[in-house]
């Protein structure tokens, strides 16, 4: 590359860009412009930024699969012009959103980073100015006149991840994100190194970018507990027009072998329903088989999330939903690492 890149800086919300309101002591979303001119350092960064922002900055619990196909397709008519993508949205629901961007994205060629903070831009102890100043840098990063990242990721707190791997973790310490099944894509020190061998390397350079706009949101997460009752399940997998289950289990897969929590799940999954395993523990994976108590779901058909986070597997779902795959099809999609979520 012999000119600076260009990055576009999309905001849509959160606490990087809010502010006081003195009045009811609540933090709420404020003009973007205001926010850029909190951190002039930004010129001094080696690219050319333009930025593009939501109307009504949103907090990011009000987020929805229609703002996804707005961040999409704000990428997708900037894509030629711009080398990279840094997206500002709020930690809440950051990793939902990330991933759900990287499902979207097919054939993507260009660094995508989501980033945000805990604490608002103007505040003093603030981690939002390394989180954006850091981020805009790894959207700018070229090697041998190619960009080095290629995939959606998440940066915060010196730590660059896959964004389809993350969970929010915590809401107090500005180390809000972990990926405890695929390790940091690079790290900010003194140096920004980048781990070459974990990066994404999309095999055609040639594709175009495709954007897979028709979400499915008719799923739900059903997160199991010693004690669930029948009833509940029963209504949860009759909610009208459900077509995806993420069933958190426990450990690596295990479930009640109760007769009637099998026998429900094998009637949503024969009515067309998905139903994804998915581990209520934050690392690891599905071990489907392993033990007694996950050998049902294996015979009936139960999708193996192996080590998918949550997030992802709902992102996932509606993704795949969207686009009208054959209950069989589906399954095996949905094992098959289509944007590095999940292991082989
Ligand atoms: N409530 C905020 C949001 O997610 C928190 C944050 O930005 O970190 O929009």
């Amino acid at each position: 590359m012999t000119s600076k890149p260009n990055i576009l800086l999309i905001y849509t919300g959160g606490t990087i860009g809010m502010i006081k309101d003195y009045e009811t002591n609540a933090l709420k979303a404020f003009n973007f412009e205001k926010l850029l001119d909190r951190i002039p350092e930004l010129v001094q960064l080696n690219c050319n930024i333009d930025t593009f922002s939501f109307d009504e900055p949103i907090d990011s619990s009000n987020m929805n699969p229609e703002y996804y196909v707005t961040i999409a397709e704000v990428i997708e008519d900037n894509y030629k012009k711009f080398d990279g993508f840094v997206v500002l949205t709020g930690s809440d629901t950051m990793s939902y959103t990330s991933s759900t961007i990287s499902f979207m994205l097919e054939n993507l060629n260009k660094p995508v980073i989501f980033t945000g903070s805990q604490l608002p831009i103007g505040h003093l102890r603030t981690d939002a100015k390394e989180n954006l100043i850091t981020s805009i840098e790894i959207a700018s990063a070229y090697k041998n006149n190619e960009p080095v990242i290629k995939e959606v990721c998440l940066y915060f707190e010196y730590k660059l991840y896959r964004a389809n791997r993350t969970t929010k973790i915590n809401a107090e310490q500005f180390e809000a994100f972990a990926s405890l099944n695929y390790p940091p894509l690079a790290e900010s020190g003194v140096h920004l190194d980048f781990n070459d061998d974990l990066l994404l390397k999309p095999k055609n350079k040639v594709e175009d970018l495709i954007v897979r706009k028709s979400l499915n949101n008719n799923v739900i997460v059903l997160k199991l507990f010693p004690g669930i009752t029948e009833k509940a399940v029963q209504s949860i997998l009759t909610i009208p027009d459900l077509k995806g289950v993420v069933l958190e289990t426990y450990g690596s897969g295990n479930a009640p072998t109760y007769k009637w929590f099998i026998r429900l799940l094998e009637e949503a999954i024969k009515s067309g329903i998905n139903i994804v395993n998915v581990t209520q523990c934050v690392g690891g994976s599905i071990i489907l088989g392993h033990y007694e108590t996950s050998v049902d779901l294996k015979r009936i058909g139960v999708i193996d999330g192996k080590d998918i986070t949550t997030e992802s597997a709902i992102a996932k779902l509606m993704y795949l939903l969207g686009e009208q795959i054959e209950q069989k099809e589906f399954k095996e999609l949905f094992e098959t690492p289509l944007r590095g979520e999940l292991d082989f």
